[in-house]
């Protein structure tokens, strides 16, 4: 067809030759995606991972994101979105109706239990929150209309690990869900599935991106019928990932155990320091001792990431505390964690929690991959300004 220059800007005979092979997935860009005819266009269905209908709905790069992150969990199907919290809200919007009622742990994920809030205030459901330690007793607190509960383990800024299999066994004796936030482990140091939760959360903004410039979320699932309720509202909620996002997550996959083992050998070596000072009442780190549910830790989990807290001595003032935070030089202040660099954050906990009977500040450290004697000399030198008070 003889084409005028125009044209030729958008259409072109050329086609590049077939048979090219490398190691990264490839970028797909798409929001059309084209069908040989109008037979393949009518046969399309949305929901079958087989063949593409809109970029929307998933390409060669998102497929191949969500293949890996479920195989890693043990999962069978996965569901990406735009963020951890997104993620987390497809969850709910897919699972519950007015009506309905979902059980949240009171450590939760902050923005999670801010969604459970919104659900109560203006969409009819109720969303409860129960002690992370509550183990078995979560049956007492299911109610004839409780369709889902949320766990966290451990909670990301105080740290409680959760009793996972008798809270999914009272759960499943009721016929309820249980969903997993699973980012601390990032699906290697604790299996979900395998002490039986249904739906497993990611927020791959942490340690499967591992360069804090993206943000995504997963929904992981083993039953084709479950996961067939989330793309329901995967698709009415409209929740694509753009396919360069999708690549960077896919680059990092490949270095993960390995950069969460470093992370998870230095925190434990700046918290055993931390530990021995006087000025650090409570070490909450899963794997020591003084961290609540430490028990089920060791008997569930195969690793640790680079995530802990500690409690500061009640003697010192959150003015100190923040004055030993901004004394930090490697350490940055920011949220999020499982990347490269080493972050801190205060938190007011005693704002954010019903019951909270811990006195002293708390503070959150996220260990990066800098040498740990690096930032334990950076700690020591910022506890300094404690005593210059
Ligand atoms: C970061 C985080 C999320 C949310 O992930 P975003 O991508 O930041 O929205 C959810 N849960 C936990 C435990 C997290 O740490």
């Amino acid at each position: 067809m003889k084409k005028s220059p125009q044209t030729s800007l958008i259409h072109t005979d050329y086609s590049a030759p077939e048979g090219f092979a490398a190691f990264p997935s490839a970028i797909h860009h798409a929001s059309t995606v084209l069908f040989r005819n109008v037979a393949a266009m009518r046969s399309g269905d949305w929901k079958e991972k087989s063949a593409y209908t809109y970029g929307l709905h998933g390409t060669p790069t998102t497929f191949t994101l969500e293949a890996r992150l479920a195989e890693i969990e043990g999962g069978a199907q996965c569901l990406l979105a735009p963020s951890g919290l997104a993620a987390i809200s497809m969850v709910d919007f897919a699972l519950l109706k007015s009506g309905d009622d979902v059980l949240l742990p009171d450590n939760v994920y902050n923005p999670n239990r801010e969604l459970g809030r919104w659900l109560s205030s203006d969409f009819g459901i109720t969303a409860r929150y129960y002690d992370p330690l509550i183990g078995a007793g979560i049956a007492e607190m299911i109610q004839p209309n409780t369709r889902l509960i949320w766990t966290e383990s451990p909670g990301s800024v105080s740290m409680e690990v959760p009793d996972l299999p008798a809270i999914c066994a009272a759960a499943r004796a009721r016929g309820v869900l249980v969903a997993l936030d699973n980012t601390w482990s990032a699906g290697l140091a604790l299996r979900g599935f395998d002490l039986g939760v249904d739906i497993i959360m990611q927020a791959l903004t942490k340690y499967q991106s591992g360069g804090s410039d993206v943000l995504m979320g997963a929904v992981i699932t083993r039953d084709r019928a479950l996961h067939d309720r989330l793309s329901l509202a995967h698709m009415r909620l409209g929740m694509g990932v753009g396919a360069d996002d999708a690549y960077l997550v896919l680059r990092g996959l490949p270095t993960m155990k390995l950069r969460f083992e470093a992370h998870d050998a230095a925190a434990r070596k700046v918290a055993a320091w931390l530990k021995a000072r006087p000025e650090i009442s409570k070490m909450l780190h899963p794997a020591f001792e003084d961290c609540p549910g430490h028990e089920f830790w060791q008997r569930d989990f195969s690793g640790a990431g680079g995530l802990f807290s500690v409690l500061f001595d009640a003697r010192y003032t959150e003015e100190q505390t923040d004055r030993f935070v901004d004394a930090l030089k490697l350490f940055k202040i920011g949220y999020s964690w499982g990347g490269a660099n080493s972050l801190c954050v205060p938190y007011r906990i005693q704002s954010m929690r019903k019951h909270w009977s811990g006195a002293g500040t708390l503070v959150r450290f996220n260990i990066g991959l800098e040498d740990p004697a690096d930032l334990i000399a950076d700690i020591e030198q910022a506890l300094q300004t404690l005593q210059a008070s």
